[in-house]
């Protein structure tokens, strides 16, 4: 392998992908490296006895930031919509959700006031702007805008629905508000999964030149003197020297490669995680049961195969139970495995009859950051402190998290790259 390049990305995810491909539009000499035997990070969909199974429920924003630049790279998504309509339980009680104009003025979960409220605050939502809530978590917009028990319910649920946040008293406002403003516009569950997404990405940069090698997990970097060079070692000792790096894995392990510095707010970062019941099914004992979530527990319910392929066999099923993790639970995974079974049970009872397969994910990240108030000036700070080096992931940006997150850090970190480059060019 060639051991000088313009730029060495690290990690095969999303926003490495998405990273290498426009830096492939130079001539920039760019490697890519992925610890892990095949590439796709969480955007990694496996074959299972014929079945697609993303790791959990992923849903992509139809109108979000990386549905936009996807497309800008000629990456096609195939896949359909699902309806807005389904269920929310409370108390064990199944009720229309509220999230479509019928359901809105039917469901028996609302009463008259807590009805008008929810749709007063479902147009403030619409109209809010995002910038404003800077300086507030999720938790105190959610308490001057309703008194109600049940609006703050609702809330708190539409919230988990669209970030996979379940600390409303952490999270940022700003980042949960612009998130349900562009998940309320819909979202696509994509034919064959999101591997798809990574497939396309992948085949595209090796076209255009970039250099992937798999198995190779970096374990050091090292500014080398006059700081216009980067060392980086890998796991099996092997020196790699980048003009650039862009690095796309998590923070933590970002935390421990450098030997010179210690960053505390990469340790201080905490996940947004949550466990995971992916199940395929030869059918559904209640067909028309689409979607659920629980307003007080943290549980959700999708059957993805009804908008998606998601099998060889177009009569399978595929669907999603999850469980949205608090940072300061102690989780329980074999107590988590059974929760998410009996709410499956609830839905559809029977199901294991159907059963072709399921895989249970007890303690997955969904996204390396929960955002918080303070993020972005720590972030930018970060950022400045490592010459040279290029952040990116699902963790890197201030305003957006999950894939919109992952794409438009792996997109932005590499046009800055180009800039810097081409202002070095024409200094020298
Ligand atoms: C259960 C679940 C549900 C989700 N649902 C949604 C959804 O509905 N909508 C949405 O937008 N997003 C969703 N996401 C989030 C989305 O999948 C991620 O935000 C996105 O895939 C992250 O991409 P990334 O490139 O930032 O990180 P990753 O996919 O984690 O990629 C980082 C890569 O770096 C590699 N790596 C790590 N360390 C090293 C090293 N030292 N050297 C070399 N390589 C290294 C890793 O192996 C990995 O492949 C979900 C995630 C999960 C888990």
């Amino acid at each position: 392998m060639n051991h000088n390049w313009d730029v060495v990305i690290v990690g095969g995810g999303l926003s490495g992908y998405v990273a290498a491909n426009y830096a492939a539009r130079t001539d920039l000499s760019v490697l890519l490296l992925e610890k892990g035997k095949v590439v796709g990070g969480r955007a990694r969909t496996n074959k299972v006895k014929q079945q697609y199974l993303n790791l959990g429920p992923h849903a992509l924003y139809k109108n979000g930031k990386a549905s936009t630049i996807l497309k800008e790279l000629n990456i096609t998504l195939h896949g359909q919509s699902p309806k807005l309509d389904g269920n929310l339980i409370e108390n064990n009680l199944e009720y229309p959700a509220p999230f479509t104009p019928l359901n809105l003025f039917t469901t028996k979960l609302l009463n008259g006031k807590e009805r008008i409220e929810w749709m007063r605050l479902l147009l403030k939502i619409m109209s809010v702007n995002p910038d404003k809530l800077e300086k507030k978590t999720y938790s105190q917009w959610v308490s001057d805008v309703t008194h109600s028990k049940k609006v703050e319910q609702l809330l708190y649920t539409l919230g988990r629905l669209a970030t996979y946040s379940h600390a409303p008293e952490k999270m940022s406002a700003k980042v949960m508000i612009s998130h349900i403003k562009i998940a309320t516009k819909g979202v696509l569950y994509l034919d064959g999964g999101w591997q798809t997404i990574i497939d396309q990405l992948h085949n595209k940069a090796i076209l255009s030149g970039v250099q992937v090698q798999t198995q190779t997990a970096v374990r050091q970097i090292e500014l080398l003197k006059e700081e216009d060079q980067v060392k980086l070692v890998t796991s099996s000792n092997e020196e790699i020297i980048a003009g650039n790096v862009i690095w796309t894995a998590g923070p933590q392990e970002l935390e421990g490669m450098f030997l010179d510095k210690n960053i505390s707010f990469l340790n201080e970062m905490t996940a947004i995680k949550g466990a995971a019941l992916d199940v395929a099914l030869s059918q559904l004992p209640i067909p028309k049961k689409l979607f659920a979530m629980d307003i007080s527990d943290p549980l959700y319910y999708a059957v993805h195969s009804a908008y998606a392929r998601l099998s060889e066999n177009s009569n399978n099923v595929v669907l999603h139970v999850f469980k949205y993790h608090h940072p300061d639970e102690q989780i329980d995974s074999t107590h988590d495995n059974i929760l998410l079974e009996q709410f499956l049970d609830k839905l559809q009872p029977g199901w294991k009859q159907y059963l072709i397969t399921k895989r249970f994910l007890p303690h997955i990240t969904v996204n390396q950051r929960l955002p918080q108030l303070g993020d972005k000036q720590k972030l930018s700070a970060l950022k400045s402190s490592l010459p040279r080096i290029y952040l990116a992931g699902d963790w890197a940006s201030s305003d957006s998290i999950l894939a919109e997150g992952a794409v438009s850090s792996g997109k932005q970190a590499a046009e800055e790259l180009i800039l810097n480059e081409k202002r070095e060019k024409r200094a020298n």
